[in-house]
């Protein structure tokens, strides 16, 4: 109830003061955690390049004035949730792989079918895709009660990424990956458009005349690319030298296309890594001829979901990863698992600010991690039957 009134007076008050761009924002601010659709729509429509400087400064003044009481609200809301949401921002989090789509499910195939159908699991059963780098930096953004969860596709498949021509014109493969993704997307608009594409070598996505357009076209929908080396090398078998040369070529041949890209998250070819510390490092830094790197992580290619970020045992220099197949140790077996295992999983609590886990997982997060963020326990009241 409460939310419908906030909602009904936040409308009422966008429409009266329709030129008056400070005081919508003071409402939007106001309300933001029930309404934030409603804020971004009256925002775009109204407040679009048209706020003058003195109004926005009153505005931000107006702002502070209100601050006490707003916290003071927001707290109270959240309070109240914590046993209807039961956040867990310390349990686990799927990164999906895959490789390429096809007609036979193989073991780095998928089948279209199957595809969409992980998507259909994962939307249905309150999974929604966050990016790769925003998983490894934990700025998880993910709606409250919901489950973030990242996609990966390696080595640049035609079918991750097909352009296709009809009637003249040219199209994105409406069955290729990113094809699916899109559609999906526009159909469920919260589950956002969100994967990192691992690339290697002269040829990303096997259509030599369209990579510059395929590479822009990902990074303004706001997906990643990332480093699967230059030549798809065993990264074990390779000297410190190599290792760097490898990493930073591929980087200089993306920013051929992309200048101002910055492409710091690393997919080992065949899930290999060297076995020395001395070796390891030059995967997260290096330089050769001039490029230098700092890669925020590193993928391996099996078998399970991977912890939280803000979990102390979470390690960027060996992301696990759960095969996009229906295999075991698949994303089907960890569908099911995290069904029968609800409390593995990790469950937004839909607040950047906050780090909200039960009070019995306290002390698995690494507070050195918290920065500006408070961490908040709770205790799981049980339900009665
Ligand atoms: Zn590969």
């Amino acid at each position: 109830m409460k939310k419908y009134a906030k909602l009904t007076m936040a409308m009422i008050i966008s429409i009266v003061l329709f030129s008056s761009c400070a005081a919508i924002i003071k409402v939007d601010d106001k309300v933001q955690d029930n309404i934030k659709e409603i804020d971004e729509t009256v925002e775009e429509a109204i407040c679009e390049n048209e706020v003058p400087e003195n109004t926005k400064l009153d505005s931000s003044q107006a702002e502070k004035d209100n601050e006490a009481v707003e916290k003071q609200e927001k707290i109270e809301d959240k309070e109240i949730d914590l046993q209807k949401v039961k956040p867990n921002e310390a349990g686990q989090i799927m990164v999906v792989m895959y490789h390429g789509l096809g007609d036979t499910e193989k073991t780095y195939v998928r089948t279209r079918e199957n595809f969409k159908e992980d998507l259909r699991l994962l939307y249905e059963k309150g999974y929604r895709p966050i990016s790769l780098k925003d998983y490894i930096n934990n700025e998880i953004d993910t709606e409250a009660g919901k489950t973030p969860v990242v996609f990966t596709f390696d080595d640049g498949n035609i079918t991750d990424f097909n352009i296709i021509e009809e009637d003249g014109e040219k199209k994105i493969d409406p069955e290729s990956a990113i094809g699916i993704l899109e559609d999906f997307n526009k159909k469920h608009e919260d589950f956002n458009l969100e994967a990192t594409f691992f690339l290697y070598g002269e040829n990303p996505f096997r259509q030599k005349e369209l990579i510059d357009y395929k590479l822009k076209y990902i990074i303004d929908k706001g997906m990643d690319i990332g480093n699967h080396t230059k030549g798809h090398e065993n990264l074990r078998s390779l000297s410190a030298i190599d290792i760097q040369k490898t990493i930073a070529k591929n980087i200089d041949y993306i920013k051929g296309y992309l200048p101002k890209y910055d492409m710091n998250t690393l997919s080992l070819p065949y899930g290999a890594r060297p076995k020395s510390e001395e070796k390891r490092k030059y995967l997260f830094k290096g330089s050769f001829d001039g490029t230098i790197y700092n890669n925020i992580g590193a993928l391996a290619v099996g078998w399970k979901p991977e912890h939280s970020s803000i979990h102390k045992k979470f390690d960027y220099k060996y992301i696990h990863r759960v095969h996009g197949s229906s295999e075991k140790f698949g994303i089907r077996y960890w569908l099911e698992y995290f069904d029968n295992n609800p409390n593995k999983r990790y469950i937004s609590d839909g607040d950047k600010d906050t780090v909200t886990v039960p009070e019995n997982l306290k002390e698995v997060v690494d507070e050195n991690k918290l920065g500006e963020r408070v961490l908040r326990t709770y205790s799981i009241e049980e339900e009665s039957e």
